[in-house]
C-alpha cells in the first residue's frame, strides 16, 4: 500500500497514526484549501475550454474553404491556436486530476 508521508498540499511530514487509515493532510484546514483549489482549477477550465471549442470552430471553417482569405498562413495561425488550447486544458485537467486523486482516493 502507498502510505503517504506528507501533506497533500503544503508538504509538511505528517506523524501517522499506528492503526487507521493514513492521512493524505496533516490539518483540516489543509484538506480544505485542497477543496478549493479544486474548484478554483474547475472554474479555471471553463475558459480555455470554451477558447478551444472556438479555435476548433475557426480551423474547420479555414479547413472547409468556407473563412474569408484563408490561406496558409491562417491555416497555420489556427493549427497553433488549437494546439497552444489544447496544451492549456490538458495542463489544467491533469493538475486537477491529481488533486481529485488525492482527495478522493480511499486510503
Ligand atoms: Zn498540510
Amino acid at each position: 500500500m502507498n502510505v503517504r508521508l506528507t501533506c497533500a498540499a503544503c508538504k509538511r511530514p505528517i506523524e501517522q497514526a499506528a492503526t487507521g487509515r493514513p492521512r493524505k493532510f496533516c490539518s483540516e484546514g489543509c484538506r480544505r484549501s485542497a477543496d478549493l483549489e479544486v474548484r478554483r482549477l474547475d472554474r479555471q477550465l471553463d475558459i480555455p475550454e470554451s477558447r478551444l471549442a472556438v479555435d476548433r470552430n475557426w480551423l474547420a471553417t479555414i479547413e472547409a474553404g468556407l473563412a474569408s482569405g484563408g490561406g496558409t498562413q491562417t491555416k497555420q495561425k489556427a493549427v497553433f491556436d488549437v494546439t497552444r488550447a489544447e496544451l492549456r486544458v490538458a495542463d489544467l485537467q491533469s493538475r486537477l486530476r491529481l488533486l481529485l486523486d488525492e482527495l478522493e482516493a480511499p486510503a
